[in-house]
């Protein structure tokens, strides 16, 4: 008899979506399909993997993190992604968010501080075959203007407050997610860009590492 190989993590997965996400309010279908689809247990470094659908951020390295399967969806879904949309992620940290946004549809921009965070990011996703992600190593509190204008820009490092370029590179109709505040704590905002004017929406305390960079944190 063969016996086919499924994902061993396929019910830890359906119970993290169920448990810490729609149960949490998230109700966008897609959102919900997109974390039922990638294999978070594939972006958490060897020897985590029983504990990549637990309902906490996990390290990744370099004293980064992947985010709380929980943030990951509320800021994506705060994020209202298009399949065609052009989205920057900056913190790719490791690359989780980014083929979150891929499975959605968008064409994804990813730009990340540290080369060697960037080359993780890239070789997570090369293991769950999620193609096409753009992986840039830079400063990306200055956005990445060969990509402008995004419809999407999702910055998942804490800002002491939006950064102006990043503002710049979204398109009319645009969205923008951020955690801004203090180095400890922040509070997790929404810009929509509409006739030029922006509208920012707050939505309670979120815990990031720093944004570190020029419109961003000192290191
Ligand atoms: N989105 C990631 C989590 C990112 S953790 C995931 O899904 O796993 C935050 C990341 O932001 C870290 O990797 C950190 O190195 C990166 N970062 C901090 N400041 C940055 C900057 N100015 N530009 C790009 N990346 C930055």
């Amino acid at each position: 008899m063969i016996v086919l190989a499924g994902d061993p993590y396929e019910k830890e997965r359906e119970a993290m979506v169920e448990n810490q996400i729609a149960a949490r309010g998230i109700c966008d279908r897609n959102v919900l399909d997109a974390m039922r689809k990638v294999p978070r247990h594939l972006f958490v470094p060897a020897g985590f993997e029983g504990a990549a659908y637990r309902d906490h951020p996990l390290p990744i390295g370099h004293g980064q993190t992947i985010s709380q399967p929980y943030i990951v969806a509320l800021m994506t879904e705060l994020l209202s992604v298009s399949p065609g949309d052009r989205v920057l992620e900056v913190g790719a940290g490791s690359g989780y968010q980014a083929a979150i946004l891929v499975t959605l549809g968008a064409e994804v921009f990813s730009i990340e501080r540290i080369p060697e965070v960037a080359r993780i990011a890239e070789e997570n996703l090369r293991r769950a075959g999620i193609p096409d992600v753009h992986v840039i190593v830079g400063d990306g509190t200055l956005g990445y203007p060969k990509g402008a204008p995004y419809q999407g820009i999702i910055v998942t490092a804490a800002a002491p407050a939006v950064p102006g370029p990043l503002v710049d590179q979204l398109a009319e109709g645009g969205r923008l997610v951020a955690p801004v505040g203090g180095r400890d704590v922040q509070e997790l905002v929404r810009l929509e860009k509409r006739g030029g004017e922006i509208t920012r929406t707050s939505y309670g305390g979120v815990v990031f590492v720093p944004l570190v960079g020029e419109h961003g944190w000192e290191g």
